[in-house]
């Protein structure tokens, strides 16, 4: 059997796939199962954000295999203490963290968080969350419910949990928060919904009035977090201090993770929650490997530098194509080249690809780039010279 007829025959069809079977990794390149290689710009959707077939991280896996994988939350597990110290110093914040496997997951605990801080404080009164339009957060029933997309909250999964709601915007929280409400929950650049980042200061007005209601500032760094802005956070890009902030995506560098950190640090005791497989010894370490990884990258300055050629080469698409493209977004090496025909996404996407390079797509009419964070020079300029010649096949075919 092809794989394609292996995927399609025993696995639940929720994905449309691009069949192409890869079978080695190397830094931000690819191979197939013909050696046919591909400059990877998405990462797995920001995930590997170490590179490729990692060797650091690859013995980092194998000496922790070889001692302990797992013994369970019953016990304490240094690798997930020391990986909370890390990432509490790295944010700046003063906060303590809860370790589950997805970033679903750690929006759920950040909602679980919020809740119980509107039961204790306010008797339950303030139970509400306010997400934004376009948002994503997540595949949970609850996560799902919060993701300000209609398109996601099908009837076929209903009933859905009370108590969310989206605004079209930032302004218009001000008006629709209400003595029910216990927290708004946002991405600061929106990673799936179209690349959208909010202006600086808007969201720092927002982060002041909501402490001037004590209203909890939820912030998904899923995507946006472990230096893909720039900074270890885009809160610390930003400059807010959310209440609470979830994390999961690159930090485990392929490795599934994800953790809620939290400023109220009382709010949960024992039983209230849990997960089997949350920051294990396994996870723990390598996360605290890509972090250890990353900080020398940010603090050589190799990130900045990496993250402007990958700035120059875009705005160089950009110039070249005015007719397609009419604007780069987002920060770091989280962005988006957005394009004036929305019809043409899916086709630019696939032929790119056909020309050996993997860009993502965000909302209806951007590219989205999520590069390994450790990409080669040499690998941004190949990357671009192939997307030029799928860029000038494009322009010939119309
Ligand atoms: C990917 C993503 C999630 C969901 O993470 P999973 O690991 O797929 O559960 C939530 N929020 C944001 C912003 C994301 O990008």
């Amino acid at each position: 059997m092809s794989l394609k007829e292996l995927d399609k025959k025993y696995v639940l069809n929720t994905y449309n796939r691009n069949y192409v079977n890869f079978v080695k990794g190397e830094s931000a390149t690819l191979f197939d199962e013909n050696m046919k290689n591909y400059i990877d710009f998405g990462s797995g959707i920001g995930v590997v954000s170490v590179g490729h077939g990692n060797k650091i991280i690859a013995k980092t896996i194998y000496e922790q295999a070889e001692r302990i994988t797992h013994i369970s939350n019953l016990f304490a597990i240094e690798p997930q203490s020391l990986l909370a110290k890390k990432v509490v110093e790295l944010s700046g914040y003063d906060m303590a963290c809860f370790f589950g496997n997805s970033g679903a997951e750690a929006n759920e605990a950040a909602i679980k968080i919020a809740r119980k801080y509107g039961q204790r404080k306010y008797n339950g009164k303030r139970y509400k969350v306010i997400t934004l339009e376009n948002s994503f957060h997540g595949r949970t029933i609850t996560t799902s419910k919060a993701t300000g997309q209609v398109k996601v909250h099908k009837k076929d999964f209903a009933p859905y949990p009370e108590g969310f709601s989206f605004n079209q915007n930032i302004e218009k929280i001000y008006k629709s928060v209400d003595d029910e409400t216990v927290a708004v929950m946002m991405e600061l650049i929106q990673g799936e919904g179209g690349l959208m980042t909010f202006e600086i200061e808007e969201v720092q007005k927002l982060a002041r009035f909501l402490k001037s209601k004590d209203i909890l500032l939820i912030i998904d760094e899923v995507q946006t977090g472990v230096y893909r802005t720039g900074e270890f956070l885009a809160s610390n890009f930003y400059n807010i201090e959310p209440d609470i902030i979830t994390i999961a995506k690159g930090i485990g560098g392929g490795v599934p993770i994800g953790i809620v950190m939290s400023k109220h640090k009382e709010i949960f005791e024992p039983g209230d929650h849990g997960s089997t497989f949350g920051g294990n010894y396994l996870s723990c370490q390598v996360s605290l490997k890509v972090c250890e990884i990353l900080e020398k990258h940010k603090n050589t300055g190799v990130l900045k530098s990496t993250s402007d050629y990958f700035s120059l080469s875009l705005l160089n698409i950009l110039n070249d194509y005015d007719d397609v493209f009419d604007k780069i977004l987002g920060f770091g090496l989280m962005k988006g080249l957005r394009l004036k025909n929305e019809n043409i996404l899916e086709s630019v996407i696939k032929t790119l690809f056909e020309e050996g390079v993997i860009v993502l797509k965000s909302g209806k009419n951007v590219l989205r780039f999520l590069p390994p964070l450790t990409i080669t020079n040499k690998e941004i300029k190949e990357g671009f010279r192939r997307i030029e010649i799928a860029l000038k096949r494009i322009k010939n075919e119309d």
